[in-house]
């Protein structure tokens, strides 16, 4: 009895999956290359503000880094890219990309083991580290240096994953919800640290000359563009061949010059 109606359940989970999976293809234009969109002509790319220089708003419209980078991937495909904000929970458990909420994130996202579990990374574009925000001559350039301090965190992200993992049992983690609110919070001095990744916060250092970079910590991460799962290998691989393209033909260094000044090399 009990196997039985375990085995209706489990049947009714398939088909209603089934039928989603099919209701996704369908809705989706297909392009002669075989590249899906959920919108013709558009490019729907999800993203999460402010992430500067990758992704910020300037005079009303959004710029950055990943941004540059997808206009070129629409410029290619004869698209024009629409950018959509969207909490970074729903882009970093794949579940925008899986609903069909765009086609793509470009969102300063770190490709990791979990995560390429339940999306499909394009080829790693630029490198990251974890890195500690504070004010200038406070001395806190460790976790150890927390003790009996508050870690700020940024809500799903690597950083959180980072400081949970190697903060002492006496360091509290608060979650932060964006960036801005995160390092906002260490200049107003109501908290003492912040981690995020390092491009991110020497660009708000170079802003907020009162704060500085303390220590980065080595997690040897890579940002990469990603697609719902198993659903766009094409558009995957139109983003491969433009980000060589872009490394090849000095693109991607003037991108580079562009939104890190003050970095002297290109990672
Ligand atoms: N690179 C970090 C991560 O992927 C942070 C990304 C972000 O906050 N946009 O978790």
């Amino acid at each position: 009895m009990r196997t039985r109606i375990l085995k209706t359940f489990a049947t009714a989970a398939l088909m209603t999956l089934t039928l989603a999976a099919c209701a996704t293809g369908q809705d989706k234009v297909e392009l002669a290359n075989g590249v899906k969109l959920i919108e013709e002509g558009e490019l729907a790319v999800c993203t999460h503000l402010p992430y500067e220089p990758f992704e910020y708003k300037q005079g009303g419209e959004i710029v950055g880094f990943d941004v540059d980078l997808m206009d070129l991937v629409a410029d290619e495909l004869g698209l024009k890219q629409r950018t959509f904000n969207t909490p970074f929970e729903g882009i970093e458990t794949g579940q925008s990309m899986n609903t069909s909420k765009c086609d793509i994130a470009a969102a300063g996202m770190t490709i990791t083991d979990e995560r390429a579990e339940v999306m499909d990374f394009s080829d790693p574009y630029f490198d990251a580290t974890q890195a500690l925000l504070v004010n200038k001559g406070s001395g806190l350039n460790s976790l150890e240096s927390l003790a009996g301090k508050t870690l700020g965190v940024q809500i799903g992200t690597t950083g959180q994953q980072y400081a949970e993992a190697n903060v002492p049992d006496d360091v509290e983690v608060k979650v932060f919800e964006d960036l801005a609110l995160l390092v906002s919070a260490v200049k107003s001095g109501s908290i003492p640290a912040v981690i995020n990744d390092n491009s991110v916060l020497y660009d708000y250092v170079d802003k907020n000359p009162g704060t500085e970079v303390s220590v980065e910590f080595d997690t040897g991460e890579s940002y990469g563009f990603a697609v719902a799962m198993g659903d766009n290998d094409a558009l995957l691989e139109t983003v491969n061949e433009i980000l060589a393209q872009a490394r090849d033909d000095g693109t991607y260094d003037d991108l580079y010059q562009k939104y890190f000044p003050s970095a002297n090399s290109s990672s």
